[in-house]
């Protein structure tokens, strides 16, 4: 086994750029505990957006075709951080020559597209990452312990939400988030892809859903090409329609027994970055929110001395903390998150062991997307089915 990974990105947004970053970081975080990522080639197809990477990045060749980065020689391993509509006619061509894919959410537009690069990946063999960053917080694999453990007995709640109002300025440009071509849901897959990947983790399979979905802001600015980000603004000029859900929320039952609602939206006015999860069980509780990443709150019933919540700090003994920080209290930020993510699958890449956050787990969360599609037609309860 080389001691080298040759990395191809494809698409130089935010994600890309992040991603870049993190594969440089590796080493620097981790030492040499596994295979160090060489960034090859990158892709974009806006040539404003390659301008930098050679120097910034350190790749050494850019391109406007994600058929060059597949096909580099030396690339072992795709990235594919571009709009959600290209994801899976790159998974496949990855997969099919034998490459290793790191995906980033919701990977492809729909469920079905989800299904398709599971299944291409599955029957090309290669390893998978998938970009679900937040389950690498050292607090959120503490509760998860601590549910697993039995603290907090049998779950019997659930709820998880994501607030964040990125679109809610309605001169928030008409980028490839709000179109369905591009992306297909809007933010059933873009926000709530994250909660359901979490609930899954703490609270297991969903058996069923109801769900609702609403657009709030319905024409915004057409986009400038090239110039769109999560934020930009743009007061004159022509208009379009938003073409998928600003918000989407559930019921859900588990099929452990608990009762939960999930929701998310992208133009709620007030939230800054609202990830929070609340788990009750019989013996106990555990609350989370992202705006205050490090801290867990825990109540458990053993603990007579205490009635209410107690604030756990992130702290050296849970996992990945003691990389970013030796005391208690500050873990790794949004952008570390990034760095566990890309040396995870360094290291599974590595072994050749598939671990977790890869499109196994994607495929799950897309089961759940897919069961709250067809509630949002029926207007009824809908049983979360395989998809393959
Ligand atoms: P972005 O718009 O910032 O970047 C996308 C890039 O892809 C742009 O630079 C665009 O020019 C490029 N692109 C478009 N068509 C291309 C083509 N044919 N060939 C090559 N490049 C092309 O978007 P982003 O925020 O980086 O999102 C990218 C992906 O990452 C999406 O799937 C999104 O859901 C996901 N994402 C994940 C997280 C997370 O927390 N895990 C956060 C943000 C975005």
């Amino acid at each position: 086994m080389p001691d080298q990974l040759g990395v191809g990105v494809v698409g130089m947004g935010f994600m890309g750029r992040l991603i870049s970053r993190s594969m440089l970081t590796v080493p620097v975080v981790f030492g040499q505990d596994t295979l160090s990522p060489r960034l090859i080639i990158c892709a974009d197809a806006f040539d404003s957006r390659l301008s930098d990477v050679k120097t910034t990045f350190g790749f050494g060749e850019t391109t406007n075709s994600w058929r060059d980065v597949v096909d580099h020689p030396e690339v072992g391993a795709v990235v594919i951080t571009t709009p959600n509509n290209l994801h899976v006619e790159i998974a496949r061509a990855a997969a099919e020559a034998g490459k290793h894919v790191y995906c980033e959410k919701p990977v492809g537009r729909y469920p079905s597209e989800t299904a398709d690069v599971f299944d291409c990946v599955r029957r090309a063999g290669v390893i998978s990452m998938v970009g679900y960053n937040y389950r690498w917080i050292p607090v959120v694999r503490h509760a998860a312990k601590l549910i697993k453990d039995g603290r907090i007995g049998e779950i019997t709640h659930l709820r998880g939400r994501f607030f964040q109002g990125y679109g809610g300025d309605p001169a928030a440009m008409l980028t490839w988030r709000f179109r369905e071509e591009s992306s297909g849901l809007g933010t059933l897959a873009d926000m709530m892809s994250h909660v359901i990947e979490l609930t899954l983790m703490l609270g297991g399979p969903i058996s069923d859903v109801a769900g609702n979905r609403k657009t709030f802001i319905t024409e915004r600015p057409l986009e400038i090409p090239g110039e769109g980000t999560h934020v930009s603004v743009r007061t004159e000029g022509p208009r379009g329609s938003v073409e998928n859900e600003d918000y989407v929320g559930a019921l859900v039952r588990f099929a452990g027994g608990a009762q939960g609602t999930l929701e998310a939206c992208r133009v709620i006015k007030g939230p800054a970055a609202e990830l929070i999860l609340e788990v009750n069980g019989t013996e106990g509780a555990i609350r989370w929110n992202r705006e205050r990443m490090h801290e867990l709150e825990v109540y458990t019933e053993d603990r007579s001395d205490l009635t209410g919540y107690t604030q756990v700090f992130s702290s050296p003994e849970m996992p990945f903390h003691s990389y970013f920080h030796p005391l208690r209290g500050d873990g790794p930020g949004l952008k570390d998150l990034k760095v566990i993510e890309a040396y995870q699958f360094l290291k599974y890449v590595e072994t050749n062991e598939q671990g977790e956050s890869g499109v196994a787990d994607a495929l799950e969360v897309a089961e759940v997307q897919a069961a709250i599609m067809r509630s949002w037609e029926s207007s009824r309860w809908e049983d979360v089915r395989p998809l393959i």
